[in-house]
C-alpha cells in the first residue's frame, strides 16, 4: 500500500518541492533561510515546524554538497519528529466491552465514510462491530450509514430522522452489550453552524454513555478534511471545546496539496492521529508510519 500512500501525498509533496525549488542556494544566508521558512509555511506545515527547520539549517545541519537533498532531509526529519509521537492507531482494549467510539466532525468531512472504513478495518481484525446512527438531523446520513453497515456486514441501530440521538445511543449500547459486541462506533451530527445545540446534543450523548459506564465514550475521534487546510486547525480548536477530542482522523489526503496540515495539526495539538483517509473506497483508510510519511512528503 506504499504506492497508494505515495499517490495520496503526491500533490502535497509536489507543492512543497515546488515551493522549495530554487531556494537551495549554496549560501544559506538570512534571506534564503527566510524564503525557506516562508515556503514551508506556505505548504501548510505550520510556523513551528518551519521555524525549527530554519533553525537547524542555520546551525549547519545542511550538507552543503547535497544541495537540495540536504534541505529535504532536514524537512523530512523535522516532519518525522512531529509525527512520530502522534502516529497512534486506535486500540481495542476496553473492558467491559463494548468500547465506544464517538465520531465527530463537520458535515462533509468524510465522517460517515470513515466510520465505514474503520468498521471494516476492525472486522478484518476479527472484532465484533456495531454502528449507531446518531446523526439524526439528516435522513441522508442515516440511510448512508445503513448502506455502509450492510456492505461491511455489521449490525446498526438507527431511528427516524429528527429522533433523539442520545436515545439511539442508549439502545445501541444495550444491544451491543447483550450481543457481545467489541466496538460500538457512534455517528454524530456535524452542524457546527449551531455550536450551542451541537454541544448540548454531544454532552447529552456523553451523559447517557457515562451513566452506563463512566469510562465511556472511550474514544472521541474527530474527522477532519485535509482539503480545508488551515480551517481544519480551527475545527480542532472548536471541537476540543464542544466535545473533547481524544484523537484525529484526517481524510482526503489523496488529491489535495494541503496534506502539510497534518503536520501542523500534530505540532499544534499533539493529539493522536489514528489513521488517514486516502480515497473513497472502503479500504482507503490507513494507519501511518511517521518515517514513511515524512519521507514521502519531503
Ligand atoms: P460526512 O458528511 O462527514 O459524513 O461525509 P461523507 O462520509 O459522506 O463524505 C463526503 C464525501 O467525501 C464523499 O463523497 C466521500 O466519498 C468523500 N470522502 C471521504 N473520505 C475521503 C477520502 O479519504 N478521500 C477522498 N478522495 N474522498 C473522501
Amino acid at each position: 500500500w506504499h504506492d497508494r500512500l505515495l499517490g495520496g501525498f503526491r500533490k502535497t509533496s509536489d507543492r512543497l518541492m515546488g515551493n522549495l525549488a530554487g531556494l537551495s542556494a549554496a549560501r544559506l544566508d538570512d534571506a534564503v533561510l527566510d524564503d525557506i521558512e516562508e515556503a514551508l509555511i506556505a505548504s501548510d506545515l505550520g510556523p513551528q515546524t518551519a521555524g525549527r527547520v530554519r533553525a537547524r539549517l542555520a546551525e549547519g545541519a545542511y550538507e552543503r554538497n547535497l544541495e537540495e537533498l540536504g534541505i529535504r532531509l532536514v524537512v523530512a526529519e523535522e516532519i518525522e519528529r512531529v509525527l512520530e509521537p502522534v502516529a497512534r492507531p486506535l486500540v481495542v482494549e476496553a473492558f467491559p466491552r463494548p468500547q465506544v467510539i464517538l465520531v465527530i466532525g463537520v458535515n462533509g468531512s468524510g465522517k460517515t465514510t470513515t466510520i465505514a472504513k474503520l468498521a471494516k478495518t476492525l472486522v478484518d481484525q476479527d472484532y465484533g462491530v456495531m454502528l449507531a446512527a446518531g446523526d439524526t438531523f439528516r435522513a441522508a446520513a442515516i440511510g448512508q450509514l445503513r448502506t455502509w453497515a450492510e456492505r461491511v456486514g455489521v449490525p446498526i441501530v438507527s431511528g427516524a430522522e429528527g429522533g433523539d440521538a442520545a436515545g439511539i445511543v442508549f439502545e445501541a449500547v444495550k444491544q451491543a452489550t447483550a450481543t457481545g459486541i467489541d466496538v460500538l462506533i457512534v455517528d454524530t451530527a456535524g452542524r457546527l453552524q449551531n455550536k450551542r445545540e451541537l454541544m448540548d446534543e454531544l454532552s447529552k450523548i456523553r451523559r447517557v454513555l457515562g451513566r452506563i459506564n463512566p469510562e465511556s465514550p472511550h474514544d472521541v475521534v474527530l474527522v477532519l478534511d485535509a482539503t480545508t487546510g488551515q480551517n481544519a486547525l480551527n475545527q480542532i480548536e472548536v471541537f476540543k471545546e464542544v466535545a473533547g477530542v481524544t484523537g484525529l482522523v484526517m481524510t482526503k489526503l489523496d488529491g489535495t496539496a494541503r496534506g502539510g496540515v497534518l503536520v501542523a495539526a500534530a505540532q499544534q495539538f499533539g493529539l493522536p492521529i489514528h489513521a488517514i483517509g486516502v480515497g473513497e473506497k472502503i479500504d482507503d483508510l490507513r494507519g501511518f508510519d511517521a518515517n514513511e510519511v515524512s519521507r514521502i512528503i519531503a
